[in-house]
């Protein structure tokens, strides 16, 4: 069967990937990329290049898009917009839930259909179905496109709003970077007492791997607004956390990410949690949002 023919714009790491797993599974590709010369290799493997971004969207209905946020895009697709009317663009750039909801309104205009992705994996891990891409948007347009997306990685549709793959990958990395800053925090203080990278590396695995099992405990109760002080009391945190900034302080190293999370404690207890669990922070975000 002839497979499904592809235009891949953006070729930074990701998108290289992406076109290098799309020619191994025998997809004709076609590319565009700002700076001509991240286009060579692939072309050397089999792509085909798109000398303007108009051939680009002309050569395949199915065009992805990899670039650094949605502002790369409308710089690309403005000028060529009159090749717009029957493709299926797939954006799969980071940018915020209301920017894709922004941009999908912004193609749709322009005769053509919208995949908001977001993407779970180095690009190391596009080609294997174990990693996963969030999608929203209109779901017979992802159906009718999933076998050709499974190419780079498993799929997870999350809904039609096509803000929805973007919340959920800005949930993920509002996790992720705080967890890897606390990381590479924990280890400039273990640097600081003489303790090495490779020292700390089974403690900090260890820390991170107990972390679903509390996730689980917690989850329920905060969905039912419940914060019993029965497991832990925010007090009891409060002091831990304040050991933590001391122990910073101690070791003469920056204690700004510490004293950030202190300071969020203190505002917990200065709201009259103190005997009610950490959990009770949640409160304190919604409050500040309100
Ligand atoms: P890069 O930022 O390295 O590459 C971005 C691409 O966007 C390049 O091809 C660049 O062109 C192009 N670009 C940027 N601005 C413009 C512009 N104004 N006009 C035209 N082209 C532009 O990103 P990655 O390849 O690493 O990632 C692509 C997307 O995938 C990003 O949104 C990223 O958040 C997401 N992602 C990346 C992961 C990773 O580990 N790399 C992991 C998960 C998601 P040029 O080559 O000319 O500079």
């Amino acid at each position: 069967m002839d497979k499904q023919a592809v235009t891949v714009i953006g070729l930074g790491p990701m998108g290289q990937a992406m076109v290098t797993a799309f020619l191994d599974n025998g997809h004709p590709v076609t590319v565009w990329n700002r700076t001509a010369s991240r286009a060579d290799a692939l072309v050397a493997r089999g792509a085909g290049r798109a000398a303007t971004t108009t051939e680009a969207l002309t050569a395949s209905q199915l065009v992805i898009l990899s670039l650094t946020d949605h502002d790369a895009m409308y710089a690309i697709l403005e000028p060529a917009a009159a090749a717009l009317p029957g493709r299926v663009v797939v954006n799969l750039s980071s940018d915020t839930p209301e920017r894709a909801r922004t941009a999908a309104e912004w193609v749709e205009q322009r005769g053509a259909r919208y995949l908001t992705g977001g993407v779970q994996t180095p690009p190391s891990g596009i080609g294997s179905p174990e990693f996963s891409t969030l999608y929203s948007g209109p779901q017979e347009v992802f159906e009718a496109h999933r076998d050709t997306l499974r190419v780079l990685t498993g799929t997870d549709y999350r809904g039609s709003d096509p803000g929805l793959a973007a919340l959920y990958y800005q949930l993920q990395m509002d996790m992720f970077w705080t967890t890897m800053l606390s990381y590479l925090h924990a280890l400039a203080l273990a640097d600081a007492n003489g303790i090495s990278a490779k020292e700390f590396l089974p403690y900090a695995t260890s820390t991170l791997s107990s972390i679903p099992s509390f996730m689980e405990f917690y989850a329920p109760r905060i969905e039912a607004g419940e914060h019993p002080g029965d497991v832990d009391r925010l007090a009891m945190g409060t002091a831990s956390v304040d050991h933590v900034v001391h122990t910073t302080r101690d070791a003469g190293i920056d204690a700004a990410l510490p004293s950030a999370v202190l300071e969020i404690f203190r505002r917990g207890m200065a709201e009259g949690h103190a005997t009610d669990s950490f959990t009770s922070l949640v409160e304190v975000f919604r409050k500040a949002a309100a």
